[in-house]
């Protein structure tokens, strides 16, 4: 028996949107002199708000608001900034529902992970940092660790105010100052962070927002006045803008794509490894860099398994994100939805077998079915590139060893999931591979005291944790 839900809306009155938006550079609103774009709600196409464009004048403005605000946040003494950070978590706790609705509307993400997993980390992390910003002497990274100056951060469209906080939180308990460029799909959480700022009272220039295209982002990464470059994003742009940096002195970490291989063993405990299975691929319709993408199952499980996947896959309720008993949201873009098209479309080319539960897909707006792949041979597109939409590849294998073997064998590193009853292969699995975040028997479990990023073509550095503090440090 299937049980009906009925329609549970969030309120969108609780966040005002305003008809168009500037840049918040040096503590204050203003024009920016690019072309002015807008952003839509990816659920219903509907635009949202104008949003300023930055060119390369304004950027090299909020560069330099942000190097003469250092002169004096850097000198700061730690308790003084930790003042600001834990002001700054309390405002984000006291405005989660509107930055959780926000975020759903100019995201696509399901009300239900912004509002419990997106914000209340978001606030986490900002807590989190603000204990550390009185505490460097004692991070191990020397008695008298300094700040390295103005951070150029640019973020993603996926986890819009999450990615905003892994970068700025770190960046301001450490003394730095920071110009923040968010995806140009995904800007408003990042303005309301802005108005964030100002309510609590943040000195004008320590954190500086520009919003615009790739090229605000390129003209940002290499201005000259910049001393530290994060970015977290696709593989072929970390890869222009290690290129951009490469022979200067801008410290830099990038946190890139990745593939992730979710390995359950025959002896897992099959319930939890399928909802672990669907949080890993799922949740935020597959958008997720970390995501488990891949599934390798045990042969002799496989047929049950699958059974009991598809079972739970076709409970899942797409649709409408604002409501608060919808699973998967919309796509992101129009863009985004075109390239899970057409590697969905190269993996059934290539051989492999493609299932969906049925569902109806809302008629506007950007959507894609979950999407289930077996009979996937480790050379398809749809097992080595990284989709980033809720389509999972199966894999099987027959021996701790070929797990292994096939979690490893891709350009990427950044997480992996194992499910098995014994702690010893969970021990020995974590040993052999290759991949910044190892989770078992769980997976997509974020926690802002721990450090996360990848191997190989995943990225370099660490952001979370004390880790996340070497970023930022000149040590
Ligand atoms: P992207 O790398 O193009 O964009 C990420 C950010 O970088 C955006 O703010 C963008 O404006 C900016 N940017 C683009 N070109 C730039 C340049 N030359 N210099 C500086 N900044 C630049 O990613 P996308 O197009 O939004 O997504 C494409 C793919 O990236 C996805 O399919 C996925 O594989 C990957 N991705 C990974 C993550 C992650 O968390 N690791 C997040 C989003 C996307
Ligand atoms: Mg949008």
């Amino acid at each position: 028996m299937r049980f009906e839900y009925a329609p549970a809306p969030e309120s969108r009155d609780v966040v005002e949107i305003q008809p168009s938006y500037g840049l918040f550079i040096d503590g204050r609103f203003t024009d920016g002199g690019g072309t002015a774009f807008k952003t839509v709600n990816p659920a219903t196409e509907e635009t949202l708000a104008e949003v300023a464009c930055a060119d390369e004048a304004d950027v090299d403005r909020a560069v330099a608001a942000a190097r003469k605000a250092f002169e004096t946040w850097s000198a700061l003494p730690g308790t003084e900034r930790a003042k600001y950070l834990f002001r700054i978590a309390r405002i984000i706790q006291e405005r989660a529902r509107e930055l959780a609705v926000l975020e759903t509307l100019d995201n696509g993400k399901p009300i239900r992970e912004s509002r419990d997993v997106d914000v209340p980390l978001v606030a986490a992390h900002f807590f989190y940092y603000a204990g550390w910003a009185d505490k460097l002497a004692y991070a191990g990274f020397g008695p008298a660790p300094r700040p390295l100056g103005v951070a150029a951060q640019v973020i993603p469209w996926n986890f819009p105010l999450m990615m905003l906080a892994w970068k700025i939180a770190p960046a301001l308990a450490c003394g730095n100052t920071v110009v923040l460029k968010p995806a140009e799909t995904t800007p408003l959480t990042a303005l309301a962070f802005a108005e964030i700022c100002v309510q609590a009272g943040l000195p004008a220039g320590v954190v500086n927002i520009v919003t615009g295209p790739g090229a605000t982002g390129a003209a940002l990464v290499a201005h000259p006045g910049v001393d530290k470059v994060a970015f977290t994003g696709s593989t072929g742009v970390g890869r222009q803008i290690a290129r951009t940096v490469a022979g200067g002195r801008k410290k830099v970490t990038l946190e890139l794509g990745g593939k992730a291989a979710n390995i359950v063993f025959e002896d897992a405990p099959l319930d939890q490894a399928v909802e672990g299975i669907v949080n890993g691929i799922f949740f935020n319709q597959g958008h997720v860099c970390c995501a488990g993408s891949r599934l390798l199952v045990a042969e002799p499980i496989q047929d049950e398994l699958l059974a009991a996947l598809r079972r739970r896959l076709a409970t899942l309720r797409v649709g409408d994100p604002m409501d608060k008993n919808t699973d998967v949201g919309a796509i992101n873009s129009a863009a985004q939805l075109a390239r899970i098209t057409e590697l969905v479309e190269a993996g059934e080319a290539e051989g492999a077998t493609r299932w969906s539960p049925a569902c109806d897909l809302p008629e506007r707006g950007y959507w894609f079915a979950p999407t289930v792949f077996t009979g996937v041979a480790q050379s398809h597109r749809i097992a080595c590139e990284e989709v980033f939409g809720p389509v999972l590849s199966v894999l099987t294998f027959r021996t701790p060893a070929e797990a292994v073997e096939k979690a490893n064998n891709t350009p990427y590193g950044l997480s992996a999931g194992v499910w098995t009853e014994k702690g010893s292969r969970i021990l020995w699995m974590a040993d052999r591979l290759r991949a910044g975040v190892v989770w078992a028997n769980t997976f997509n479990r974020f926690d802002p005291v721990s450090p996360f990023g990848g191997y190989k073509e995943s990225g370099y550095g660490r952001e979370g944790g004390r880790h996340g503090l070497e970023a930022y440090l000149d040590v």
